[in-house]
């Protein structure tokens, strides 16, 4: 199944199941029954099957031929076996005892009686700034399940206990009984479903017969489960209310998103700007994430991408729902301003961490500093070579224009490496220079528009307005940029003009597309406008072809885009007296022009014959049109 097919597919489903939720439901069930009995019904058939035949046979023939006979059978079952190995590996982690998190545990037990949810076995701490809750079965596909917990120490450092309780009540409500019974089958179905296709990746020689079933199912029954599991977030979140308080329940969810994207956006980007000068990464990565974790996200930064989560809607690579979907299904109907914002603002005085876990393990988070030291190791140093060379680059172009005036791009060259090697707002007064040299620089503006509003700037947007006037293609970034910008200042109004114009910007593309898809005797034409010495080359490509009696260059007319040119190759073929028309010979010349001639740009390349003949003569009018014709 395409993406696109899907896609499709979820959001039909999703209407689906709003209007008819208990047939919905019941089909979620059946296919994961039918799901489950694939994976683990023909082991029990060949089980059953061969202990049929040991009993009917062992009475009546020795031992050494009855091994004979069950060769085939068996060797059928371990291709079988093999195929659909589904290894459920051990979650990784710290295993928290009771002594060491006494109020973590309390915590968990009370929320689990809360939610009748299933007995919690191990309680994992992990390096991770997230949590989650998983069922391991203990025997593959057959079950008896053991529940993990695994919490992330940076999410502890940066959620107060009662966010912190929230999250994990979300968890748990995935696994509660309070619902529905079928739940936590259909949750862990799904989860078995995905780890065969993990291992059928892995494993590509697989059993043929399961491979085309698995390529039939697997995308189908995610889909369906994919909706289903949506609305299980939902639920889960539900639980959270309840067992934390609304209030906890959003904050936690606007923390989760925001320092998420304020670790990929600042954390990381400033921390590995330290490679610069060290060759190595520093020892105690790990603890500097965790330090970071309790320092609140900036109000400028909060804003900008709160405003950017609202209007986001939710993946299709993800079944957790969008931010504001989330918020409005708990109760905060309204939240769709940033604004808005405010009203979850609370300073947190205590962390997560200090009230679950007073006593970290000793060598725990030194072994995640060699951990984490270790993973980025390669990058760090291939980011400090690029950094030195950069250096060397930039001293060696300084010393050239000492001696001759740089050209515009080598400035723009040279502007790229100070970015590099003295940070972005460094490059400012580069690109000024470049300006005014020349005005018109579609580049220029845009880069240091957007340098210039990253560091607060408002004369930036003037930039990325120029950048965008000059080449529209650059409106979806520079609006974009833009909007980030005015979102940050609570310009939201300013800002959705912006938005607007993006998707203004889409649909002129999608139509633009549209309008040079097909050729049309109705459409319009003009000359092609070509260099003669490009129109050289093009008919001594086109001389080659012997079939070809003459050939017609054209541009189409367009509405969109109008500088971005279309071309129209017009062609004939020359024919034998005892063959009629054949079309078929008339598609082999065309693919071999399409697949074999160099045309200056998107060139459509039509038989002058049957619907097109008409435009022959339209062709013929326009001067300079016919740039071959054999002799
Ligand atoms: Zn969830």
């Amino acid at each position: 199944m395409e993406e696109k097919e899907f896609v499709s597919l979820v959001e039909r489903l999703e209407v689906y199941a709003e209007k008819h939720p208990a047939a919905y439901k019941l089909r979620v069930a059946a296919l994961a029954a039918i799901g489950y009995l694939a994976l683990v019904g023909p082991v029990l058939a060949i089980v059953i099957v061969t202990c049929i035949c040991l009993y009917l046979v062992a009475a009546v023939v020795e031992f050494n031929i009855l091994l004979g006979i069950l060769v085939v059978p068996m060797i059928i079952a371990g291709l079988v076996l093999r195929s659909m190995w589904v290894k459920f590996p051990k979650p990784e982690g710290y295993r928290l005892r009771r002594v060491e998190a006494p109020k973590l545990f309390e915590v968990l037990n009370r929320i689990r009686i809360a939610t009748k949810g299933p007995e919690l076995h191990h309680v994992l701490l992990t390096p991770e700034y997230n949590a989650s809750i998983y069922q391991r079965p203990r025997l593959g596909l057959f079950g008896w399940y053991e529940n993990y917990l695994q919490i992330g120490l940076p999410l502890l450092n940066a959620l107060s206990p009662d966010e912190v309780r929230a999250v994990v009540a979300h968890e748990f409500g995935h696994l509660s009984r309070k619902h529905s019974a079928s739940s936590g089958s259909i949750y862990r179905v799904r989860q078995t479903w995905i780890q065969v296709l993990v291992n059928m990746q892995k494993h590509p020689n697989g059993f043929g017969f399961y491979r085309n079933l698995f390529n039939w199912y697997a995308p189908y029954f995610s889909a369906y489960s994919f909706v289903w599991s949506r609305a299980k977030e939902f639920e889960a979140d539900r639980f959270a209310v309840v067992l934390a308080g609304k209030q906890n329940a959003a904050r936690a969810l606007i923390k989760l998103d925001l320092k998420h994207r304020a670790m990929d956006e600042e954390f990381f980007p400033n921390f590995t700007r330290g490679a610069e000068n060290q060759p190595e990464p520093p020892q105690e990565v790990f603890t500097a994430l965790l330090d970071w974790m309790r320092e609140p996200v900036t109000p400028e930064s909060s804003q900008k991408w709160f405003a950017q989560a609202l209007t986001h809607k939710h993946h299709f690579t993800d079944s957790h729902p969008a931010l504001g979907d989330r918020l409005e299904a708990i109760g905060y109907k309204d939240v769709r301003l940033i604004s808005d914002l405010d009203l979850f603002s609370k300073e947190t005085t205590q962390f997560g961490v200090d009230y679950f876990l007073p006593r970290l393990p000793a060598d725990l988070i030194a072994s995640w500093n060699a951990d984490s030291r270790e993973n980025i190791y390669e990058r760090w140093e291939e980011a400090h070579k690029i950094f030195k060379e950069s250096k060397r680059s930039l001293a060696a172009m300084d010393v050239k224009a000492k001696s001759v005036k740089l050209t515009v791009d080598e400035r723009l060259e040279r502007a790229k490496l100070v970015s590099k090697v003295h940070g972005k707002p460094a490059v400012i007064p580069e690109l000024q220079e470049i300006l005014a040299l020349e005005p018109d620089h579609v580049t220029a503006h845009f880069v240091l528009g957007k340098a210039l509003i990253e560091q607060g700037d408002e004369t930036g947007i003037k930039h990325l307005e120029r950048a965008m006037e000059k080449d529209p293609h650059a409106v979806p970034l520079g609006c974009e940029a833009i909007f980030q910008y005015l979102a940050g200042k609570r310009r939201t109004v300013e800002g959705e003009k912006y938005r607007v114009r993006i998707r203004m910007y889409e649909q002129k593309v999608e139509r633009a597309r549209e309008e040079r898809k097909t050729i049309r005797e109705t459409d319009r034409f003009k000359a092609h406008g070509i260099a003669p010495e490009i129109v050289r080359t093009l008919r001594a490509q086109l001389a080659r072809y012997s079939d070809l009696a003459s050939a017609q260059l054209v541009q189409k007319v367009v509405k969109h885009f109008p500088e971005e040119q279309t071309w129209v190759l017009g062609i004939i073929r020359k024919r034998t007296w005892y063959e009629s028309t054949d079309q078929n010979l008339d598609q082999v010349l065309i693919n071999r022009l399409v697949n074999e001639v160099s045309f200056p740009g998107p060139t459509h390349i039509i038989l002058l014959e049957h619907k097109y003949k008409s435009l022959r003569d339209v062709f013929g009018e326009i001067g300079g049109s016919e740039i071959y014709r054999s002799a």
